[in-house]
């Protein structure tokens, strides 16, 4: 299998809207995966007519991930974190910051200073484990370290980077506001009275990603990228006749990817989380029932349905079973739930809105065993539940993002 990393620029300003949503003119933060898929199929049919085997190995088959497009701009940060290879994600549920200066340490400056961003998973897993009777674990989980500050500790809501030598930034997105004249249908001028405005995300703003595939797949999906009519250059989201919506997509890197080294990075990832809890456990008196402890993060929204085809809003120690053929139990979660809509770029047709788990959201499972590592390296690389290819359900054991217990 290959994952071929990609880096994407605005090439005019963006408007991303989220399916039938309250307030239709703000734009979303990041590129779902349907949105440039579909973008793709179509200029496959445009460039390449004809060509349907392509078509279906490239689109519907499945055998192609694309991944959510995350925003990767980081401007004024030093240059480590602007490898445009360097994987984006988007921040766990359990990262906080210091309400009054919030922000990386890294990405302080001399006129703003950031007073930091730490996990708190390890803490709240304690409580968790204390039967939540230990609220001294906390401590370390809800004022601000910085001496003379104290502030409270609030969720971080944005993306990241972690550059080669561990400098770690967030991401930054410039949005704004673009108001459009409204277009007479019977005179094709403009209408007396309407005038609409809506949130864009601006031109320049860069997009970190990845496609998986098989192999096979890989010259031929670069050599249609790279096409003389396509020229990695593809229209998304809404305004795309008002001039909005170019992107241009280009190839950073390709790797190959097997489930037997994912399956050892994932074992190390374990090893070294349980090896932390264990020492943080020991510091606080806190006992440990079960012999291992395996956080499971949402790298995108997962779309999940049970046996009655109801959608699923946690994770359980059902789904832990069936998915993973271990026995475990789920001691903490740190999840919200969130309405999936959009538009299906390949049938043109909106799609019903779904729920979902939303990215970001963490879940613990104590095991009482090693479970099957391979298996959980197949899981993380095909993603969990439903529409996979298109980018949902992107999941990662033992995250290191969790052992970041001190601050960045
Ligand atoms: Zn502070």
């Amino acid at each position: 299998m290959k994952e071929i990393i990609l880096s994407c620029n605005a090439l005019t300003p963006l408007c991303l809207g989220d399916g039938r949503k309250k307030d239709p003119r703000k734009t979303l933060e990041f590129i779902p995966g349907a949105s440039w898929r579909g973008a793709l199929a179509w200029a496959h049919t445009m460039a390449r007519p004809g060509k349907d085997q392509e078509f279906k190995d490239f689109f519907l088959s499945g055998k192609v991930t694309y991944s959510n497009l995350l925003p990767a701009s980081f401007p004024g940060s030093k240059s480590e974190l602007r490898d445009k290879a360097d994987p984006v994600s988007p921040l766990p549920f359990t990262a906080k910051s210091c309400k009054r200066l919030r922000g990386f340490m890294y990405q302080s400056t001399h006129d703003e200073r950031k007073h930091g961003v730490q996990d708190t998973l390890i803490p709240w897993l304690l409580f968790s484990l204390s039967d939540e009777k230990d609220a001294q674990v906390l401590a370390k989980a809800s004022k601000c370290p910085e001496k003379n500050c104290g502030a409270t500790l609030e969720g971080l809501h944005g993306y990241y980077r972690r550059g080669k030598s561990g400098a770690t930034g967030m991401s930054d997105l410039r949005t704004s506001i673009v108001t459009r004249t409204g277009i007479c249908r019977a005179t094709d001028t403009v209408e007396e009275s309407i005038l609409f405005s809506k949130e864009v995300i601006q031109k320049g703003s860069v997009f970190w990603g990845f496609v998986l595939l098989p192999d096979d797949l890989e010259d031929k999906w670069r050599d249609f990228l790279e096409d003389d009519l396509i020229r990695g250059i593809i229209r998304i989201g809404s305004g795309r006749s008002s001039g909005l919506g170019k992107l241009g997509i280009s190839v950073e890197s390709s790797n190959s990817i097997s489930a037997d080294t994912v399956g050892k990075e994932i074992r190390h990832r374990v090893t070294a989380f349980n090896s932390l809890l264990a020492t943080e456990a020991n510091s606080q008196n806190i006992k440990r029932e079960h012999v291992l402890y395996i956080p499971l993060t949402l790298k995108s929204d997962l779309i999940l349905r049970d046996d009655c085809m109801r959608y699923v809003t946690t994770l359980d120690d059902k789904w832990f079973k069936n998915t993973t053929g271990a026995l475990g139990k789920l001691v903490y979660q740190c999840s919200r739930t969130r309405r999936v809509g959009g538009w299906d770029g390949i049938l043109k047709m909106p799609r019903e809105d779904v729920w979902g788990i939303a990215a970001g959201s963490v879940f613990v499972f104590a095991l009482e065993q090693e479970p099957d590592y391979g298996r959980l390296a197949r899981i993380q690389l095909e993603g969990i539940g439903e529409r996979t290819s298109e980018g949902f359900g992107n999941v990662m054991w033992a995250d290191e993002w969790h052992m970041e217990v001190n601050r960045l």
